[in-house]
């Protein structure tokens, strides 16, 4: 019988998972994770008020609560934890599904300076991520610049632009509502480097900023018209045409005078964050005008525009890290891998396996996962019958345990949930996350008792 661990229990993962049950009637699974709680970025990168996409949780649930898929939580795989090599002999393949855990750089003056923080940062901070120590986003901010124009800024420029009311009945935690709350930000600039037909966002995504109750939209119909494909929009289809048509029907109507105004700004590339006079924080994001080259890319015209800004959200795209044990291609951020193989110096490394982001590069949506995961379970089970035999036949979590490894079993996360509901209960709201190691790790182990 085949026994395979899957790092990450994220949707790569949990795909991954699904795929191996679905397409061998015997093999037994293990999702391990570093955190005590599972579905990855489902869980702690899809914003709040997303309750459809986040209702995918239950989707997941039903994989990891199958019978030959086991949750083990708590684990953390390399340096200080198991090594990749040690994991190795506990299991006849290993499936990385860790995703990509970091955030792209800028590489311009100031981008360290006080009040500036990676979109990543602050979607951990709303998301209840563990190891999210930071709270002052918001605090003293008038205006907000976003870098960038993906869904990511989408979504961190609309919990912005969101009344606290709107998000208390989602699972937010209770700290990040309270500082919401308390926001002044009535100002959030998301802005692209290229044109409007360039952006990375979509339509349904770009659309509900249109939809939210105390803020508005607003676009510069003379900037839009620097993108040739704004202008005659017949050669495009698709997402990027409905976005182009989407900014089109928001140049075209009056402002209303709402409370809080998200300004959507194109072809302006960052070249610094400004300090205020003292150098303590940043005040404004310094732009360079850009314009169309005429092959997807943009020229700079030497002409600045300084937006101010107490609060920037770096939202240009995320980054893999590299796994100890495993090679990695720094320039693209993701394991070097033959159809989901893993490939060292070119050649297969049998037993090892990616999918996911870590795969493929931090593109695309959720489904996305789907076949790239079966694609790397269709390796790994051509692969299987020289696999199987080499480990002896114990049970994987024994041989974990044997090694040090204490893990937060299914039961555990139950816990946890329970916890969660209790304390949305004791707020009089919904489910509300527990934010910190120490509260998630004191519920899931009052399943022990
Ligand atoms: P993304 O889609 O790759 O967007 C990154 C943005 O940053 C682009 O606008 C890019 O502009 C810009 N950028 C990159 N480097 C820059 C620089 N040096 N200066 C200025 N701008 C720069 O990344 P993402 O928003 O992090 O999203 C990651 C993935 O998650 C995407 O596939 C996204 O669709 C998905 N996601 C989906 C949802 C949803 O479905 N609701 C929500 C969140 C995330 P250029 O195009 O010019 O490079």
């Amino acid at each position: 019988m085949l026994r395979v661990a899957v790092i990450g229990s994220g949707p790569s993962g949990v795909y991954t998972a699904q795929s191996l049950v679905q397409l061998d009637p015997e093999v037994r699974v293990d999702v391990l994770d570093r955190l005590p709680c599972p579905y990855g970025l489902v869980r702690y990168g899809v914003a709040p008020d997303h309750e459809k996409i986040k209702s995918l949780q239950n989707n997941l649930r039903t994989v990891l609560e199958h019978d030959r898929v086991r949750f083990l939580g708590g684990v953390e795989i390399g340096p200080g934890g198991l090594s990749a090599g040690r994991l190795r002999e506990c299991y006849d393949a290993v499936v990385y599904c860790v995703g990509a855990a970091t955030d792209r750089r800028l590489g311009i003056p100031g981008e360290d300076l006080p009040g500036s923080w990676s979109a990543t940062q602050f979607v951990s901070w709303y998301s209840a991520h563990p190891d999210a120590t930071e709270d002052g986003f918001v605090r003293g901010a008038r205006s907000a610049v976003v870098i960038g124009v993906g869904n990511v800024a989408v979504d961190v420029t609309r919990i912005l632009a969101r009344g606290a009311a709107e998000l208390s009945p989602t699972d937010i935690p209770q700290a990040a509502l309270g500082a919401l709350a308390e926001s002044r930000v009535t100002d959030v600039h998301m802005v692209g480097r290229r044109g409007p037909s360039q952006a990375r966002f979509t339509t349904k995504e770009l659309r509900e900023l249109g939809g939210l109750p105390d803020a508005e939209v607003l676009v510069e119909a003379e900037e839009l018209g620097l993108d040739p494909d704004y202008v005659d929009p017949s050669g495009l289809t698709g997402t990027l045409r409905r976005n182009v048509e989407t900014l089109r029907g928001w140049a075209e109507r009056p402002a209303r005078g709402a409370a809080r105004r998200v300004h959507a700004r194109f072809f302006l590339r960052p070249v610094a964050l400004l300090a205020d006079a003292e150098g303590a924080h940043v005040a404004a994001v310094r732009f360079e005008r850009t314009l169309p080259d005429g092959r997807g890319g943009v020229t700079g015209t030497g002409q600045h525009e300084d937006i101010e800004a107490q609060l920037v959200l770096r939202s240009v795209g995320y980054r893999g890290v590299p796994l100890e044990g495993l090679p990695f291609d720094a320039s693209s951020g993701t394991v070097p891998h033959l159809a989901g193989r893993v490939l060292r110096e070119g050649a297969v490394a049998p037993g090892e396996y990616v999918a996911g982001w870590i795969k493929r590069g931090p593109t695309g949506v959720i489904g996305t996962n789907r076949p790239c995961a079966k694609e790397t379970v269709t390796s790994l089970l051509l692969d299987a019958p020289a696999l199987v035999g080499e480990r002896p036949g114990e049970d994987p979590l024994g041989a974990l345990r044997a090694r040090g490894v204490a893990p937060v079993e299914w039961a555990g996360w139950q816990s946890i949930e329970r916890a969660e509901a209790a304390l949305g209960a004791s707020l009089g709201r919904n489910v509300v996350k527990l934010p910190d190691w120490q509260s998630l790790m004191t519920a899931a182990h009052h399943s022990a008792g």
